[in-house]
């Protein structure tokens, strides 16, 4: 179990080193012990989706590890988080953004958010529209959160074996984060990273111009 954690790593590694992707393992539902196997074997960004389960982790573990949120985030547990969070990847509403900025100020921090956009035809996921996201940039309650950065955007594909249908998703979002990152730069806002590919179509995103994969399964073995 440990030592294919090993092998997968290496497998997944040589896939990444062409790119400029950044890779972070998603930790979720995986014990501690898995955890400290992984830091052991060089991995310091972990993706969880529960907050609980990410407090109780970044307590028991080094903290010379980024912690990334990557699942849906309930307002009323944004302050678990905001005194050691990394990157939250699934910002997805000004009020879910104000209370962030709200809570990271208690702690003196300033949080790098991704904003999460809505890229799969075929299901229901979360995330917003275009015009969701306009709205969010353009507005000016946004200006004055000293204590946020937006970083970039974060997209999940389909979850098909159509390669064209995801290789089409993770195009549309890559061009919208080339838009943005021209048109949006201030105080807050910078838009350098791009979030998008998992275990089954990481290695598309990274064609399409990823920085930043999320990967469990294909590191850590199936969860339960
Ligand atoms: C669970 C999860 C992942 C990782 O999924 P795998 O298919 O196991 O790699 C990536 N992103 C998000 C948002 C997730 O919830």
């Amino acid at each position: 179990m440990i030592k294919s954690i090993d092998e997968n790593l290496e497998i997944i590694n040589n896939k990444l080193a062409d790119s400029n992707a950044k890779l972070v393992a998603v930790t979720k539902t995986k014990p501690i012990k898995v955890l400290e196997h992984a830091y052991k074997i060089g991995l310091r960004r972990f993706g969880e989706n529960k907050v609980q389960e990410m407090v109780e982790k970044y307590e028991a573990l080094p903290k010379d590890i980024e912690w990334h949120m990557i699942g849906h985030l309930q307002t009323n547990k944004v302050k678990y988080i905001t005194h050691f969070v990394h990157l939250i990847h699934s910002v997805d509403s000004l009020k879910l953004l104000a209370e962030i900025n709200k809570q990271s100020a208690k702690s003196n921090r300033i949080v790098n958010c991704l904003l999460q956009v809505f890229i799969a035809t075929e299901e229901t996921k979360f995330g917003m529209d275009e015009v969701e996201l306009l709205e969010i940039l353009e507005s000016d309650e946004l200006k004055a959160m000293e204590n946020i950065n937006i970083v970039g955007l974060m997209g999940m594909a389909s979850n098909t074996l159509d390669t064209n249908k995801i290789v089409a998703e993770f195009k549309n979002l890559k061009a919208l984060f080339d838009i943005l990152r021209i048109k949006y730069k201030t105080n807050n806002i910078a838009f350098t990273e791009l979030s998008m590919g998992m275990s089954g179509d990481f290695e598309l995103a990274i064609a399409q111009g990823s920085t930043m994969v999320r990967v469990g399964s294909a590191l850590f073995g199936d969860r339960n």
